[in-house]
């Protein structure tokens, strides 16, 4: 395989009349960022911009879900490239000429970027359809804490679309341009939020004896939940418990033993089985102290995202691919896994896949994600075009 070209502009991967639809779509999106499930506009200008492309086949999942099949030469299996596509709740600071008009509200994980990305992908795909099978082109929205990915699978994407298997690329902020950061197993952690109510009866901060105290055994149960990490999972496992939120009385009134006490946190790990073990903890650990202090301890544990897991297999054919076109120094796939969520963690639970994190930062692009200076940098889109045109290539080869 011939080694990319870093020089290669996206005009001469994809025409200089694509490449400038690509670039103009994502700072359309940038200027008009949109949150949560609520990427209407997102959607429909995503849908134009593949339309533009002569894209035929276009459904909706999940309201603001789109998904785009493009055929190849034979036919032959679908696999899935999934681009995100919502903005934060943070006011952006980065001075850019088409920043966000929308108040407190601005593409600061890059999602923009990813969207762009994809849709270059798809440019690529309509002029190289020499190819066994088909692409399916998945914009989802709501990553960022609304499990959209989820949303769209539950409305069927994989039964209409059945995928062999599915790849996702995210923007790495401060990953120098270029890097690709890929590992087999886990990527990113599960993110679950369980929330405790302990209920007592309320009454006089000076006659307790009359009272049931639910904030001694808060208290108690606090300490008691530190002790599952510690001293239930696995020394060699990671696991967080984090009870960050924390709710009981009022500040003004001091001699008011209130009836109740709610804790929420986020538990976070890269194994399910650490998961169940958790939450299988937190229940026991909340019976008990309820017991032992006359209260009663209710938990709700919602588990929001799984953690991101790369398939072995899929890491193990791609690996030697992706070192043969970029080059060995570029990649890497020896790190310990993040503590963020992913909601492509979805996707790859239900069809085999894999997650890349493709390094963004230069002279003029160096903040993290999420912080109001971030911002997208347009020049890795050659490569994350050609990095999705690689994988394709070697996933969906056409045997003459
Ligand atoms: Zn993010
Ligand atoms: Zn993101």
């Amino acid at each position: 395989m011939i080694r990319f070209n870093d020089q290669a502009t996206l005009a001469d991967l994809i025409g200089a009349e694509a490449s400038r639809l690509v670039v103009e779509f994502r700072r359309d999106l940038h200027r008009h960022p949109e949150i949560g499930m609520e990427t209407f506009r997102t959607a429909e200008k995503v849908e134009q911009a593949l339309r533009t492309l002569g894209v035929e086949e276009i459904r909706r999942f999940a309201g603001t879900g789109v998904a785009a099949l493009i055929p190849g030469e034979r036919p032959g299996p679908t696999i899935g490239f999934r681009a995100d596509m919502d903005a934060l709740p943070i006011a952006e600071e980065t001075g850019l000429e088409y920043a966000s008009e929308v108040p407190k509200c601005a593409h600061l994980c890059g999602h923009d970027g990813h969207a762009a990305g994809l849709l270059a992908f798809a440019a690529w795909v309509m002029r190289h359809r020499r190819f066994a099978g088909s692409v399916l082109l998945i914009f989802q929205p709501g990553e960022e804490g609304y499990a959209g990915a989820d949303k769209m699978i539950r409305e069927g994407l994989f039964e209409v679309y059945p995928c062999r298997e599915v790849f996702a690329i995210h923007a790495a902020g401060k990953s120098p341009l270029g890097e690709i950061r890929v590992k087999p197993g886990a990527m990113m952690a599960s993110v679950d939020v369980p929330t405790f109510v302990v209920e007592g009866r309320g009454g006089h901060g000076g006659r307790p004896h009359q009272t049931v105290d639910p904030v001694p055994a808060a208290a108690e149960l606090i300490l008691a939940l530190q002790t599952i990490v510690s001293r239930n999972v696995d020394a060699a496992d990671s696991a967080v418990v984090s009870l960050c939120a924390l709710e009981a009385g009022d500040m003004k009134a001091p001699t008011v033993i209130p009836a109740r006490v709610s804790i929420r946190g986020t538990v976070r790990t890269h194994d399910p089985k650490v998961q169940d073990l958790i939450e299988r903890r937190m229940r026991e650990t909340a019976e008990g102290i309820g017991l032992a202090t006359e209260t009663t301890i209710s938990l709700d544990y919602a588990r929001v995202y799984p953690p991101q897991m790369n398939d072995p297999e899929l890491f193990a054919a791609l690996e030697p691919v992706l070192a043969e076109r970029y080059g060995r120094e570029r990649m890497t796939t020896d790190f310990r896994p993040g503590m963020g969520g992913e909601d492509f963690a979805f996707m790859s639970a239900a069809v085999p896949g894999i997650y890349i994190q493709l390094g963004i930062d230069d002279e003029d692009h160096s903040a993290p994600l999420h912080s109001p200076k971030f911002s997208f940098n347009e020049r890795v889109l050659p490569m994350w075009t050609d990095l999705f045109a690689t994988i394709l290539r070697a996933r969906l080869p056409l045997e003459d």
